[in-house]
């Protein structure tokens, strides 16, 4: 594994929250255990591959190592050290393989801490078909969609109290003594906050992503029609950004409908119920492009969605805040297959990929999604992808990497 000091420039924030990307960053990488180091290892030859191809030696990034997980452990007696929340403070983005979370009480998953001291709010997910790749859909190429979760309310809060607990009593007392309401004896107990803050954040992020890329809808799934006052307000919110602060470059489904005038080129706010929704991205999918969603919904829906276009092994991600971005392997660290190069890389370099775009790298990006496609479309595939497909040819995970690099010629 090669250390690399900071041989290149610092990412900065403007005010107003904009990066100024220099030509030679400083990016973090964080291996990740189990199979993190096998997939990084093919990883990386692309991404500077990507870059060089694109750039011409104009542009490239400067890699330096951050310490997590296991490794982490033994070297420096911490899982999560602050040196390496500091570092990907200051390189503003980041990339990480996975992280194991030891099953058990008292250890909390390090991913979830990453997001929460970094206010990494929006967790995104593109989701599209690369041809080849078998789906149990009839057209998974209609899919092609971007799904905005937001990362740090709802449900997955933190906030809950085991069965039998004094706090699951207090709260039970509260309630009864308070509202009248009385819960069964011994409920377990949890807390979905959704503010207007959380969730205003994430649909700006969704619907400036849209318009800057040119994108047909926003779609804001939620569960309102049951849960008024959290996922209801979620709605409300979400279409409140839309009008507040992007009036001239959104539309509503509904003035649509009525048949408003001079919308064309405009995002289209739709809104679905979160049950209906999953039933529109198996019947109706190519109607939908970018999706805002509450927490629990998103966590569900990104999986599925992944799953109809041929599985999370490809899944790419990432998690933004207005300070940082870490991008990740979406799947976890495969320990059986550990060191053996054997594990497909495909989800943490798309999600390389999708680092480029956010650096403003698009080219690098779309060449990397290009090459990747004409690899697959090769039938040259790891053995997740092999065992599937007809004929294809298997390689190892390093090698995969590399046909994907020879595949940018
Ligand atoms: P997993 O590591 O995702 O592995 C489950 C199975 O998925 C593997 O056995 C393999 O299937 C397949 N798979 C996963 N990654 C693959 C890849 N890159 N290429 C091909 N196939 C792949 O899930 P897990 O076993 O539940 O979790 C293991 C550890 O990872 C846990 O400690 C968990 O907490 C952690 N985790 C971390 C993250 C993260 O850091 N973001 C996310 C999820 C889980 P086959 O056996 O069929 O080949």
């Amino acid at each position: 594994m090669e250390k690399s000091g900071y041989g290149g420039q610092w990412i900065t924030l403007e005010a107003g929250g904009a990066m100024s990307v220099p030509s030679n960053p400083n990016i973090g990488y964080i291996e990740g255990d189990g199979t993190g180091p096998d997939i990084w290892a093919a990883t990386r030859p692309v991404l500077d591959g990507a870059v060089e191809k694109a750039y011409g030696g104009k542009r490239q990034i400067h890699w330096f190592e951050l310490l997590a997980g296991e490794r982490a452990t033994k070297e420096t007696g911490e899982p999560l050290p602050n040196k390496t929340i500091e570092l990907i403070k200051k390189s503003v983005v980041a990339i990480k393989g996975p992280l194991t979370t030891p099953v058990g009480k008292g250890m909390r998953s390090l991913n979830v801490t990453l997001r929460q001291v970094l206010d990494l709010y929006a967790c995104v997910r593109p989701v599209r078909y690369f041809p080849g790749i078998p789906s149990p859909v009839r057209n998974p190429e209609k899919v092609n969609m971007v799904v905005f979760r937001e990362n740090t309310e709802d449900v997955y809060a933190g906030i809950e109290w085991e069965s039998g607990s004094a706090e699951a009593e207090l709260f039970a007392r509260l309630l009864r003594d308070n509202f009248g309401v009385t819960l069964r004896d011994l409920s377990g107990v949890g807390v979905k906050p959704i503010s207007p803050e959380g969730t205003k954040r994430l649909v700006r992020r969704a619907i400036a992503y849209a318009i800057r890329l040119g994108l047909p809808s926003v779609t804001l799934v939620h569960k309102g029609n049951i849960m008024k006052y959290t996922e209801g307000a979620f709605r409300k919110w979400g279409y409140e950004t839309a009008r507040q602060e992007f009036a001239e470059s959104t539309v509503s489904e509904e003035e649509v409908e009525a048949g408003a005038q001079g919308v064309g080129g405009k995002v289209v706010i739709k809104e679905r119920i979160a049950d209906s929704m999953f039933q529109q991205v198996l019947l109706r999918p190519e109607e939908y492009s970018v999706i805002a969603t509450t927490n629990l919904n998103g966590d569900y829906l990104s999986d599925a969605l992944a799953a109809q276009v041929g599985g999370l092994g490809m899944a790419p991600g990432a998690n933004i805040g207005d300070e940082a971005a870490v991008f990740e392997a979406t799947h976890g660290t495969a320990p059986k297959y550990a060191g053996l190069d054997k594990v497909n890389p495909g989800s943490l370099i798309l999600s390389g990929a999708m680092m480029l775009d956010h650096l403003g790298w698009t080219e690098a990006g779309n060449l990397i999604r290009e090459a990747l496609e004409r690899t697959i479309g090769a039938g040259v595939v790891t053995y997740d992808l092999a065992r599937q497909m007809k004929g294809a040819k298997e390689v190892g995970c390093f090698r995969f990497g590399r046909a994907i690099v020879e595949h940018m010629n």
